[in-house]
């Protein structure tokens, strides 16, 4: 199995705080999906990071990628993935946007809504291109994680809701620069119970049936991403379980003939080769507790101050006994907090602190608030740690 290594002698020569990533752990996390996809199509999420090496050894894995921003589509073509692999999705595409996934023949436009479908139609007829869209569906599955990262309900935001599918299906066919070519999901994030996704299958299989019924053919179904990885324990499952995870939908969605599957995974890929690094500027006392003051905060990593999200922390300078801490930030906010009453090897100014599982929505988040400089990052590849 493979282990994420943390040498502190490498590390602890770097300034501080900095991401680090390591490939070893996602090109075993990319072999892994690799390996079990078979014939289904991966778009790794772009959101979720964007680092320059990282984004290359996924790319060399072969993804595709999955954009919701005009951002993410140029980054995406950028990195060499090429536009019949990019998918776009996003609530609010700005003209701009729409139009450079039409100057570069992306292969499909994930749309959220009928006005956007207007637009599409319009900007595609301007061209005298036919856009190849899929309707984002609400199929209503709750995907049992925290209220913030959950998006296939009614009342998100996000997608179009079954009751108006006929709709939106019959004003699609009206549209002359606008091609139907599939269905698409993404029911939220951090989901690591396995039955939200099968709850999908059998939904997406009464979508499908529908669709035939109105004689509607589909050529792709996309099923989004929002595959979990294990937070609490990094060491001990450095890969998500991707067997397990595709085995679901090879299950329970039956796919039509000539049908292709796709999946949009961000944090499953890149979640678990990524750590904030950081170095303890003070030890506090307070009156009924100690404070571990870090030189990293919020705007290095916001999961846990914006969905009070659980980061394993490593103490890789001691192996002390354990002490309980509040391992804080130097932002002046109080929720700028890492974790309350956690118990890590003893700990003094300068030690080197991991705060493991950064790789997803970690850096791509950074912020310069309190006018703080982004951090850099580095790899195992350039640090010549194997
Ligand atoms: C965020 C997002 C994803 C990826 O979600 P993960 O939980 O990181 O796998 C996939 N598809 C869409 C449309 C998204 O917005």
């Amino acid at each position: 199995m493979i282990k994420a290594n943390y040498p502190v002698d490498k590390l602890g020569a770097i300034q501080t705080p900095f991401y680090y990533y390591d490939l070893n752990v996602l090109r075993a996390t990319l072999d892994e999906i690799n390996q079990h996809k078979g014939s289904f199509k991966v778009h790794y999420a772009m959101k979720a990071n964007v680092n320059t090496q990282v984004l290359a050894t996924i790319k060399n894995a072969g993804l595709g990628a999955d954009c919701v921003s005009g951002g993410e589509v140029q980054a995406a073509l950028d990195a060499g993935i090429p536009a019949s692999e990019v998918v776009f999705a996003g609530v609010g595409k700005a003209d701009w946007e729409i139009n450079l996934g039409l100057d570069n023949d992306i292969f499909c436009f994930n749309v959220e809504s009928v006005p956007e479908l207007e637009v599409i139609d319009g900007l595609a007829a301007a061209k005298g291109k036919k856009a190849r869209v899929a309707l984002r569906i609400n199929p209503n599955v709750s995907a049992n994680t925290h209220h913030y990262i959950t998006t296939g309900l009614n009342e998100n935001k996000f997608g179009i809701n079954l009751s108006e599918l006929d709709k939106v299906t019959d004003m699609v066919k009206t549209l002359a620069n606008v091609e139907l070519v599939g269905i698409h999901f993404h029911i939220g994030s951090q989901i690591t119970d396995m039955t939200p996704f099968q709850d999908l299958c059998v939904k997406v299989n009464e979508i499908q049936e529908h669709f035939e019924s109105r004689g509607v053919a589909l050529m792709h179904i996309n099923v989004g991403g929002g595959l979990g990885i294990n937070y609490e324990h990094p060491n001990h499952f450095p890969v998500p379980d991707f067997a397990a995870y595709f085995k679901i939908f090879r299950e329970h969605l039956t796919l039509r003939p000539g049908q292709t599957l796709h999946f949009e995974l961000g944090r499953a890929v890149v979640a678990q080769c990524g750590s904030l690094i950081s170095k303890v500027l003070y030890v506090k006392e307070g009156t009924s507790k100690k404070f571990a003051i870090l030189d990293a905060g919020f705007t290095e990593l916001i999961r846990p101050a914006l969905y009070q999200a659980y980061h394993r922390i490593e103490n890789l300078s001691s192996d002390k006994a354990e002490e309980t801490y509040d391992v804080v930030g130097p932002i002046c906010e109080s929720s700028d907090t890492f974790a309350k009453d956690y118990v890590m090897n003893a700990t003094k100014r300068g030690d080197i602190i991991a705060l493991r599982s950064a790789g997803a929505y970690g850096e791509i988040m950074a912020s310069q608030y309190n006018l703080r400089k982004l951090p850099k990052a580095y790899t195992s590849d350039e640090l010549l740690i194997k």
